[in-house]
């Protein structure tokens, strides 16, 4: 792929083509923003024009497009032709390392492949990064090593994984993918050139999921893609979840809720949170019985959220400011509430209760 086949991220390209007209690329790059953005494309076709031995000037047309509108120097991408460039498409450079946290499963020790991947440990990061790193290139131009979910590195494993981002040797490349940079120590973020993703416009993200689930249709597309708040990857789970589906389920009793019927809403949700927590449970068979109910229940509010934000937009075009548009502000409001209680650990029964209940004396009073 081309560099510039990764839209509406200029502050990226312009970061990377800026390095690398000076001649000073960084060894070790953090890229963080929301998760399905493109941080990953973007990481591996910048590993291809790394390893790419015949790099050229990217065509004029490219330039012009708003990736590098304030960016007048030379635009350089990978030449996508040669050998090493076919291996890094299909994922068999030898020289390119993506780490992530399933990788325990081919860690030499018995004990670290039997582990649950929850994290990116110490054991995984020392195997697969620091020793690698250590090697001498396959093919003798750069290594490059992408780190997914870089925010679930332990604390032991930043710290082990310090002196490499330090100092890793001239042809080697790490970056690190993280959604937030909380989790990362201040001492891990400090050795890397800081790159931030934007979420993407939202009729890009629709104009993709036409291209890739053609058989949507165009109200489920606008749907899913407002849903996701510019994360494509997120939009793709939402369809392949069935959201669009599931949707009525939740929303439609948010229309006539009363306390009377609170408790059959309550019911309702719960089952919901359980198919859409066994959904994220088939993407990812580590996570607990707890995580996979408690990211159902956070597609669930965000589900429930989305339609008041959309009475609330309707309410503001109708330049509304009465009560109307306060019932859904203050709904909102509670969604988020039990949101955090729930992230908390808090009792998601009680959580949900108070919530609906809530909702239902709002629109009551
Ligand atoms: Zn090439």
């Amino acid at each position: 792929m081309s560099i510039f086949d990764v839209r509406h991220q200029p502050r990226a390209h312009r970061m990377i083509q800026r390095a690398l007209s000076g001649n000073r690329v960084p060894h070790a790059y953090v890229f963080h923003g929301p998760d399905g953005v493109g941080k990953e494309a973007f990481a591996t076709a910048f590993a291809q024009l790394l390893l790419c031995p015949n790099p050229r000037s990217a065509e004029t047309d490219l330039r012009k497009r708003s990736e590098l509108a304030d960016w007048t120097g030379p635009a350089m991408d990978a030449c996508g032709e040669c050998d090493d460039c076919r291996a890094v498409r299909a994922d068999t450079h030898p020289d390119m390392h993506r780490i992530y946290r399933q990788l325990n499963a081919f860690h030499p020790d018995t004990a670290v492949r039997n582990r649950k991947a929850l994290d990116l440990g110490v054991d995984v990061v020392r195997h697969f990064v620091i020793d690698a790193v250590g090697a001498k290139p396959a093919r003798g131009r750069a290594k490059v090593f992408i780190i997914r979910e870089a925010d679930r590195i332990t604390t032991a494993a930043q710290n082990a994984l310090l002196k490499t981002l330090e100092e890793p040797p001239a042809t080697t490349f790490l970056i690190l993918l993280v959604s937030s940079l909380e989790r990362l120590l201040p001492t891990t973020f400090s050795r890397c050139q800081l790159v931030s993703f934007s979420p993407l416009p939202q009729d890009f993200v629709a104009l993709q999921l036409r291209e890739l689930r053609p058989e949507l249709e165009d109200n489920a597309i606008t749907y899913v893609a407002q849903l996701a708040e510019g994360s494509l990857g997120l939009a793709l789970q939402y369809v392949d979840d069935g959201i669009p589906a599931i949707r009525d389920r939740i929303v439609t009793p948010l229309e006539r809720l009363d306390a009377a019927g609170g408790s059959t809403v309550v019911k309702d949700w719960m089952e919901s949170a359980k198919s859409l927590g066994a959904a994220c449970r088939r993407r990812d068979p580590e996570i607990s019985d707890t995580e996979s109910q408690r990211q159902g229940l956070n597609v669930l509010l965000a589900l429930a959220s989305a339609w008041y934000r959309d009475r609330l937009r309707s309410a503001a075009g109708k330049a509304e400011t009465g009560p109307r548009a306060t019932l859904c502000a203050d709904a909102i409001s509670a969604i988020n509430t039990a949101a955090q209680q729930i992230e908390l650990n808090a009792n998601v029964q009680l959580c949900l209760e108070a919530l609906v209940f809530r909702l239902a004396w709002q629109r009551a009073s």
